[in-house]
């Protein structure tokens, strides 16, 4: 049989024989091939000719069409069922099949390519022309996926890297090489070329799998490492792999990459990450995380730092990461579950208000083996909420440490539902320990484990469907708003995308908000945690250099941070440098500022508020615009966009609001500006016992985010304010607080800013608390009244009026009154809640009297504000 032979002349063919041979689904286009879709194509364009031309019969098939959803809809009916198709660029399509994501694109000069993936594993991207394509057009059309950034957003993350090295790397294979060289005008595939492409048979057999890495080759001897075979994995370096002869070599040593000291750790391990990835998946958590232990018991999975006597090199008095395996944490954790299973009737509601530490994690899979929920109490609620929230969930059991038993016992007279306190720590504070009632059980965890450790492991007994979790979102008032979190959203960010090996992450934002998730999908995924050491945020420094993580969330406020270090060193180097143009001083100052963070970041990720434009693009700067994502979501939605770019699964709607309607701004305005409302499978069900709350936000399945937008370009949202920090003043205009705050940022004098702005006045004020460099500028420190520094003041105030400026920030949204603050935001006084967010509702209470007596004064002062 030649190579003609065994390809399709025809689409009805090819489709077929791609059935046949992958067992998918393809979508694929008529464009100059002849055949039944031809057809069908040329009738569909006919019947629109004939409405509008009744001279025109005759048909051209290069000419620019078929831009219209429905049409091709209507063209792939046969390929796609009724499967929504989402316009997602006019030159592109997405359809999802459920088990393939499909998208179609139409080139100007080229025909119809379809690219189709597997929705989780990006290394499966196939691309398939419709015609014989010659080696520019090839150049051209990778040029052109590389540019194509709708690629990047509906993969997010660390994917991004992987199909650009996929874009990169992607080439003909042989006989298809022959084909072209030929020119026969028949269809060809390009495949990437990987090591260790599985051989056709197998992939009939596991289709699934067709296009995942399962063999491999050790990076020594080059030998071919099958499936099901042993290796040793380094658990530093990425992708080095060893036979189990090459690994007692000394000589192998040398292929370790990392600069990590040597030896590095490896686990011996059976399957490539790949494989893990799909053969750990299953349609309960339970199930999923019950896989990931069993496939890794050797690799690290939690760290905490050692502790060293303190010297000069280590003022600190914190050594390395030690490291606990997968194993240990399965089985502390399956003890735990079973003393509760014995302790406690299953489905009981588990309330959790710890700093993170490895118990945590215990405690949370123990929940999920023996079927309770987890309620993640941030420990720095106050009480006010703290007692809406327990009476919401209503708890058995609390576990608490040190700090959160001072603030339980404090309000145990509010809430009578409790049976039992675990305390985890050692010596509870004996005279809390009298407050504690006669019938609530008071135990330690350290006890409970050494007491469990030698019975019986009572069978798992996971929930069935059940409430996994309720996430209580932070900063609310009125009723607490418990996120139900199901089995369904737990998996779909485990599952979402896969990470690369190694990964490693600080987890050092509390658990009891987006970091659980992005944790836990680190231990799926087989990677590692270093938790923080203390509190304070000088050591998360020192922790994130001694951890090197490859993975880095953060919300804006630490990002904010960094930037303040930026402009630090950018300024003494000016000073340094005074003929170098800005971009020449960062090529000298990123490679060390790149260190702060270690030295093998893959990914960073922003999300939670807003940052502003200068940070983000520093990031982007310093390490690489393919590493920085912005990421926007809700617990209640989870990721909705990515740099801007609404995710392809998320529906949404942009509702104008009232205000804006009234002011006109709706229609003079071509951007559309409103509410977003969006729905997806990804969306939870509602809040706990909380119908008002539910009803107010999810209606029809849509979810309001409560967020204030703007479309700018189809499918792109700028994100302007929650629509609670924006109003219209009384001058009539719509003004966004966060917005404008998030402006001033930019200024090295500013450490925090608070902008404040009602609809009764006509001005905002700002309330500013300067960073260490203006203080030292100015030969003040924060014990001192900073208002009555009038240098330091006018040169804040000047700052502002630059910025507004450069800006062009209109002037009812340039702040009228600057007032100096001393008070640092931190954790501890609740001005930034546990995600690290800026808790504006407790920001407005605290400078509430503060803000009235200055509008009360400027009114006496009579002066003019508004100019
Ligand atoms: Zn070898
Ligand atoms: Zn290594």
């Amino acid at each position: 049989m030649s190579i003609k032979d065994k390809y399709p002349k025809t689409i009805a063919d090819f489709y077929i024989l791609a059935k046949k041979k992958y067992g998918i689904i393809l979508a694929i286009t008529a464009s100059k091939l002849e055949g039944e879709e031809l057809k069908l194509v040329n009738k569909a364009k006919k019947r629109k000719k004939d409405k509008y031309d009744d001279h025109e019969d005759d048909v051209n098939d290069s000419e620019e069409d078929s831009s219209d959803s429905e049409k091709l809809k209507n063209q792939y009916k046969k390929y796609i069922q009724d499967q929504p198709v989402t316009k997602i660029h006019p030159d592109l399509y997405a359809f999802d099949n459920n088990t393939h994501y499909i998208l179609v694109m139409r080139f100007s000069q080229y025909p119809y390519i379809t690219i189709q993936r597997h929705p989780t594993n990006f290394k499966s991207v196939k691309i398939i022309c419709q015609r014989t394509i010659g080696e520019n057009e090839k150049k051209d059309i990778l040029r052109f996926l590389r540019g194509f950034d709708y690629l990047d957003y509906s993969l997010t993350n660390n994917l991004n890297r992987q199909l650009k090295d996929l874009v990169l790397e992607v080439d003909f294979k042989e006989e298809v090489e022959e084909i072209i060289t030929n020119g026969m005008n028949i269809t060809c595939e390009i495949q990437p070329i990987m090591s260790g492409i599985p051989d056709k048979d197998d992939a009939t057999k596991h289709s699934h799998r067709k296009d995942f890495i399962n063999n491999t080759n050790c990076s020594f001897c080059s030998i071919l490492i099958k499936s099901g075979e042993e290796r040793h994995v380094c658990s530093e370096c990425n992708n080095v792999i060893l036979c189990p002869q090459c690994f007692l070599l000394p000589e192998s040593n040398s292929v370790h990459t990392d600069s990590a000291p040597l030896p590095h750790f490896s686990s011996l391990e059976t399957r490539t990450d790949d494989e893990y990835f799909v053969s750990n998946k299953s349609d309960t958590t339970y199930q999923c995380f019950i896989n990931a232990f069993k496939c890794f018991p050797k690799r690290r999975c939690l760290g905490i730092r050692s502790i060293i006597p303190k010297s000069n090199d280590n003022p600190l008095g914190f050594g390395e990461y030690e490291w606990i395996s997968y194993q240990d944490v399965y089985n502390r954790s399956e003890i735990f579950g079973t003393a509760l299973s014995k302790l406690v009737p299953r489905e009981s509601m588990i309330g959790v208000m710890l700093n993170n530490t490895p118990e945590w994690f215990y405690i949370d899979f123990g929940c999920l083996f023996y079927g309770y929920t987890i309620v993640p109490i941030n420990h720095f609620i106050n009480s006010r909420e703290f007692i809406g929230v327990i009476n919401n969930c209503q708890p058995s059991v609390m576990i608490v440490t040190e700090s959160s038993l001072v603030k339980l016992v404090d309000i145990l007279n509010k809430y009578n539902g409790l049976n039992m306190i675990i305390y985890v720590g050692n010596n509870p504070d004996p005279h809390l320990r009298k407050q504690i009632p006669y019938n609530i059980t008071f135990k330690i965890f350290s006890e409970i484990l050494n007491q469990y450790k030698d019975c019986k492991i009572a069978p798992h007994n996971p929930l069935n469907n059940g409430v996994l979790s309720l996430v209580y979102s932070s900063g609310s008032t009125g009723t607490p708003k418990g996120i139900i979190i199901k089995d369904k959203d737990f998996l779909a960010s485990l599952l979402d995308y896969k990470l690369g090996y190694p990964c490693i992450q600080l987890s050092f934002l509390s658990l009891s908000h987006l970091e659980r998730r992005a944790d836990l999908k680190m231990i799926y995924n087989g990677g590692r945690l270093g938790i923080y050491t203390l509190p304070k945020r000088d050591y998360f420094i020192n922790d994130v250099a001694c951890l090197r993580p490859t993975i880095m969330w953060a919300p804006p406020s630490i990002w904010n941070e960094f930037y303040t270090k930026y402009q630090q060193s950018m300024n003494s180097l000016r000073t340094l440098y005074p003929q170098f143009k800005t971009s020449e001083i960062e090529q000298i100052m990123f490679p060390e500022f790149r260190k702060l963070l270690g030295d093998r970041i893959d990914s960073l990720t922003t999300g939670g508020a807003l940052i502003s434009e200068e940070v983000i693009s520093m990031m982007r700067r310093c390490w690489g615009a393919d590493k920085v994502f912005n990421i926007y979501g809700s617990t209640e939605a989870m990721i909705v966009s990515v740099n801007d770019i609404m995710l392809n699964q998320i529906q949404y709607r942009i509702i104008p609001l009232q205000e804006i309607i009234k002011e006109g701004l709706a229609t003079e305005n071509p951007i559309p500006i409103g509410e977003l409302v969006v729905k997806s499978d990804q969306n939870v069900v509602g809040y706990y016992r909380n119908k008002e709350d539910t009803e107010k936000s999810f209606k029809d399945g849509w979810f309001h985010m409560g967020d204030l937008v703007e479309e700018y370009e189809p499918r792109k949202i700028r994100i302007l304010d929650r629509i609670k920090n924006s109003f219209k003043s009384s001058t009539g205009l719509f003004i966004c607080l966060e917005k404008i705050e998030n402006y001033y940022y930019k200024s090295p004098f500013i450490r925090h800013i608070f902008v404040y702005g009602d609809p009764y006045h006509s001005y905002l004020i700002a309330i500013i608390v300067p960073s260490e460099k203006a203080l030292s500028s100015f030969d003040t420190n924060l014990k001192m009244d900073l208002n009555q520094n009038k240098s330091l003041l006018e040169a804040i105030e000047s700052e502002i009026q630059l910025i507004s400026e450069e800006k062009q920030i209109i002037v009812y949204e340039t702040p009228k009154v600057i007032h100096l603050d001393n008070t640092i935001w931190t954790n501890e006084n609740n001005l930034i809640n546990g995600s690290g967010k800026f808790n504006r509702p407790a920001l407005k209470q605290y400078y509430l009297d503060l803000i009235d007596k200055i509008y009360k004064e400027k009114q006496n002062q009579s002066i003019d504000l508004l100019q």
